[in-house]
């Protein structure tokens, strides 16, 4: 819990993506922002060579700001892998289950043919 308070500041940076911006004058800028966009959401961004206004041309996704080792990513892959694993888990523990229910019902129909039912 010390740890996360500790790290507070740099789990924000850690949430920012870098995109590399091809500007209507030609040049580039790379630029961060938050990593729930998907796409980069401003059009027009200053240009620190021209100084002045550009528009975007095209946004390339770099990949995270603060991620040197690529910590990130595979922090987020393992999450990944985490839940499909949680939910094939899941999948199995309810094929199970039918698995169950057919042969309890198979058991039962076969009880049931053949008695004589007294
Ligand atoms: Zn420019």
């Amino acid at each position: 819990m010390i740890k996360e308070i500790l790290l507070g500041h740099e789990t924000n940076k850690r949430d920012l993506d870098d995109w590399d911006l091809t500007l209507t004058c030609d040049h580039t800028v790379r630029l961060t922002q938050h990593r729930d966009r998907r796409s980069f959401s401003t059009s027009v961004v200053p240009c620190p060579t021209c100084r002045e206004r550009r528009g975007v041309v095209e946004a390339v996704h770099v990949g995270p700001t603060e991620d040197p080792a690529g910590e990130v990513r595979r922090e987020r892959l393992a999450a990944e892998l985490r839940a499909a694993e949680a939910k094939l888990a899941r999948q199995r523990k309810a094929a199970a289950r039918t698995e169950q229910q057919i042969a309890a019902t198979t058991k039962e129909l076969g009880g049931t043919q053949g008695s004589s039912g007294g």
